[in-house]
């Protein structure tokens, strides 16, 4: 690869130019303004030159850049310019990296295989007949397909690890406050959490390097230190403790998931680690849980679009109540409607105590679920998702069986715990399928590491789409 900034980032755009319009993960790509910034840094590198000098990285499109629309994957925000740019995007900058293109989501981070777009549907490198998984399908296929070395996506309840799972790459979610979420546009403020997408451990962790840390725009951002996470990845990671969830692999698991998610615990055995057998009793209530939990938030926070204040609104209302109501009705799609609909039932007096506080309650379970096994191993892990990606509109009239097809990923967020996904297989069709580890809070440097052990040991993270061959 070229190494000055503007060779590495015409690659990139040539790549999405010759291999997008076969998979649609790109809702903007950011030509002319990638070009500019790639030239300026050639033109006048810093010293030190960042460690990200001249990468390109692909971004989903709910997190606000100053260049191109920010549009959530929504009608209503088709138009939307952000008036600043987040956080973590200006850390990309100062780390040297080059943002060049917006990617696909589910509207508003809504949904688990990129189908709620309200554009269009991005498709799976792997199988362009099947889903890429959701919400931050774009990212990941942006990386899984080699357009970009790097992304990033975000996570309410598995956006990250579900598609990247579907899609044969690594995907991490951070702790809850280890990244700001300054301009990262609000789903459930209590879980929404930025992450980097890589098709490797190290690529991970330069990304996660580069974002995390405090920022005193993010009052849930947390001041812990940022830990050397590439100078842990160089150490040995010495005895491994490996948790097994027993109720992560009951009924609904795929056998060929049940069979590689195995075949990567004897992976763990081999270099020496101890395996135990781990209990999380309250898994059973996450996907209620989650569900009332995201949509109470998503309710609130999703009332600024108003029709006044961003994006889209009605032509010729009758009345400013007609203005609003005509204007969600226009902009929004029908999962998010649904999701308001269900918040807003679950916050309404005489529901509250019965649905959002009995679910707060069982989310604070579900965290010390985590607490009382973290006792005994360094990471939990699990197959990612139940089943391989599966095909275009095989779930999508059944919210319910689409909302199951994140039953392994909500606790982690629930709890606020790091979890990552990573390549440990393929179907004998050829499909990808990820191992979740997850870890205590801001353990990621251990997390990583343990990671990174499996990563030298197997070669699965290597393995291209074959479309990369076109
Ligand atoms: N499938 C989850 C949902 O629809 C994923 C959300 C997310 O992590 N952004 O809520």
């Amino acid at each position: 690869m070229n190494a000055s900034a503007a060779g590495q980032v015409s690659e990139a755009l040539a790549r999405i130019r010759r291999l997008d319009p076969h998979l649609r993960c790109v809702l903007t790509a950011l030509e002319e303004d990638a070009s500019a910034r790639a030239a300026a840094l050639d033109a006048a590198p810093p010293t030190p030159r960042g460690p990200l000098f001249g990468v390109p990285v692909a971004v989903k499109d709910n997190i606000c850049t100053s260049s191109g629309a920010t549009t959530c994957g929504s009608k209503i925000l088709a138009d939307f310019r952000a008036p600043y740019a987040a956080h973590v995007i200006e850390r990309l900058h100062e780390a040297g990296a080059v943002v060049v293109a917006k990617t696909n989501l589910d509207e508003f981070a809504m949904g688990s295989s990129t189908e709620n777009s309200g554009f269009f549907p991005t498709r799976n490198p792997w199988d362009v007949e099947r889903v890429p998984g959701g919400s931050s399908g774009g990212s990941i296929v942006a990386v899984a397909a080699r357009l970009v070395p790097y992304a990033l996506g975000s996570e309410t309840g598995g956006s990250i690890r579900q598609p990247a799972s579907f899609c044969g790459v690594c995907g991490l979610k951070p702790t809850y406050g280890r990244v700001s979420r300054y301009g990262l546009v609000a789903f459930a403020s209590s879980l929404d959490q930025v992450g980097p997408v890589a098709v490797d451990v190290p690529g991970v962790v330069r990304l996660l390097g580069a974002i995390a840390g405090r920022d005193e725009r993010d009052s849930t951002s947390v001041g812990e230190p940022v830990p050397d996470y590439e100078g842990m990845l160089a150490e040995s990671p010495g005895r491994i403790r490996i948790g097994y969830a027993r109720e992560y692999f009951g009924e609904g698991l795929h056998p060929e998931t049940r069979k590689a998610t195995e075949a990567a615990i004897e992976v763990y055995r081999k270099l020496g680690a101890d395996v135990r057998e781990i209990s999380l009793p309250h898994s059973a209530y996450t996907i209620a849980c989650y569900y009332i939990v995201c949509t109470a938030e998503a309710s609130s926070n999703l009332a600024r679009f108003d029709g006044v204040r961003y994006g889209h609104r009605t032509k010729e209302p009758a009345d400013y109540i007609d203005m609003y109501s005509a204007t969600r009705d226009e902009g929004f799609g029908p999962e998010v409607k649904r999701r308001i609909m269900l918040g807003t039932y679950a916050l309404s007096s005489g529901y509250y105590d019965a649905y959002y506080l009995k679910a707060l309650k069982a989310r604070t379970l579900i965290k010390s679920d985590f607490l009382e096994a973290f006792k005994a191993c360094d990471v939990i892990v699990s197959p990612t998702t139940p089943t391989p990606a599966f095909r275009f509109g095989e779930k999508a009239d059944n919210p319910l069986e689409m909302y199951l097809a994140d039953i392994y990923n909500c606790a982690a967020n629930l709890a606020g715990i790091p979890a990552m996904s990573i390549p440990c297989g393929f179907t004998e069709s050829g499909l990808p399928i990820g191992l979740q580890l997850m870890a205590p809070h801001f353990a990621e440097g251990r997390l990583l590491q343990i990671a990174h052990a499996y990563q030298k040991a197997t070669e699965h993270h290597l393995r291209k789409p074959p479309i990369c061959a076109e």
